[in-house]
């Protein structure tokens, strides 16, 4: 059974087909880049060959998507013969507030909620909304699956979540703690069961997901209690070019001294700070780690800080599960910089001395994705356990939803 799973980012989308029935891997998978500049990028593999870069002319996430299509079906490179063999499209989705624990089939409804949530996620929501639309026109009839960031840390308790401001607040605007990676969180914590050879159910983890954008997790069990990121992927590990934590006072301070407005406070936090404010010279771990080779202080300052937080969470979780399996790092920087995990196993050696496995585990959120997206569909075509009961429930929402949009229509 084929699943194509995509993942539209600002300025990119992603795109993996995988024959879920036949194991992880995938037979076709791409990036395009760069969308919406004067020459996008395409780069692609398929039927297991090289990686191939190619210039495409792409103004937007709709013509990424036919762009995909063509490279999925083109007679030389492609990969499938019919659109009508993809049996459903699990798109990857970051912010799904707190309506959605888990995945779900996108309905009129879905796509409202998404849309919601955009206030929340301007950079993400948006780009994925398109990304399904396409879907949505091209793959007529195909099930469609959001797979939200957010929904795996959707356990975490109230006192957890929620910030010390009013309460009030959190019913007005929904500020809280959401946290996000949550595939890839998911995804590590139960391949780090599978290696400790244990259920999930019996297993404390902390992960820490190390890529551009960085985060950690606590999971029991299986279910998150407590993530680093926040009401947005700004809190937390100090990150390529967001801050992570930091005293809200110094915003403020920052607004009046340097006279910026809120877009400009935002874009320092989110753009220019982390590794890159801090040395000065990049957002990229492996320039860091080179030039504090070099002797360079900064850099060695922006390393130093970026572990130093690690440990730090680490520790905070540690108190919070009480016991822990593993600790689990995982995405660009906690698969390929062993001379960090390295460090922080060695500084942490109460952890290992009482049983704590250090673990690095390649994430896959896109094969989460496709497996989340074919159990749905599964239940759908093959009138799977309880499929009868969703099918009058998604009937039900329906219902309730046309009602609710022809009230507003009356207001
Ligand atoms: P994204 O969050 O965009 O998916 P990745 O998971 O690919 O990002 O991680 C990107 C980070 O991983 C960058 O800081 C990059 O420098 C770092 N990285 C990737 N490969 C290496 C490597 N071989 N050595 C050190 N750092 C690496």
């Amino acid at each position: 059974m084929l699943i194509l799973v995509i993942n539209c980012g600002s300025s990119s989308a992603k795109y993996d087909l995988f024959d879920i029935t036949k194991g992880s891997s995938d037979i076709g998978r791409g990036v395009v880049e760069r969308i919406g500049e004067e020459v996008s990028i395409l780069r692609y593999t398929s039927k297991g060959n090289p990686e191939v870069e190619t210039e495409v002319r792409c103004f937007d996430h709709h013509g990424a998507i036919e762009i995909i299509k063509e490279t999925l079906m083109d007679k030389e490179i492609g990969v499938l013969n019919d659109l009508k063999d993809v049996a459903g499209v699990g798109h990857r989705v970051v912010h799904g507030g707190e309506e959605f624990n888990k995945s779900t089939t996108i309905t009129d409804e879905v796509i409202e909620s998404i849309e919601k949530f955009s206030e929340l996620a301007p950079l993400h929501n948006p780009p994925s909304l398109e990304g399904i639309r396409s879907c949505m026109k091209i793959l007529e009839g195909v099930p469609q699956v959001a797979v939200f960031d957010t929904a795996f840390h959707q356990t975490m308790e109230e006192r957890t979540f929620c910030y010390g401001v009013p309460y009030e607040l959190y019913k007005k605007y929904g500020i809280r703690r959401y946290g996000f990676h949550g595939t890839s969180h998911r995804f590590v914590s139960l391949k780090a069961a599978e290696v400790l050879g244990k259920p999930v159910s019996d297993v404390n983890v902390i992960t820490a997901h190390l890529g551009n954008g960085c985060s950690m997790a606590a999971i029991r069990g299986g279910k998150s209690v407590d993530t680093s990121m926040g009401f947005t992927p700004l809190e937390g590990l100090l990150m390529g070019t967001r801050s992570g934590d930091i005293d809200p006072a110094v915003v403020t301070f920052l607004m009046q001294r340097e006279n910026l407005g809120p877009e400009e406070i935002n874009d320092l936090l989110n753009k220019k700070s982390g590794l890159l404010g801090v040395s000065g010279i990049s957002n990229d771990m492996r320039d860091i780690l080179k030039a504090r080779k070099e002797g360079n202080k900064r850099a060695k300052l922006a390393y130093d800080m970026f572990v130093y937080r690690i440990k730090k969470y680490i520790g905070a979780y540690t108190a919070v599960l009480g016991s822990v399996d593993a600790v689990v790092f995982t995405a660009g920087i906690g698969e390929k910089v062993a001379e960090i995990r390295d460090s922080i196993e060695k500084d942490l050696r109460f952890l290992s001395a009482g049983g704590t496995e250090f673990l690095t585990i390649s994430t896959n959120e896109e094969f989460l994705i496709a497996q989340d997206t074919y159990k749905i569909v599964n239940d759908i075509t093959n009138g799977g356990e309880g499929s009868a009961i969703k099918g009058i429930a998604a009937w039900i929402n329906k219902i309730k939803f046309l009602i609710r949009k022809k009230q507003n229509k009356d207001k």
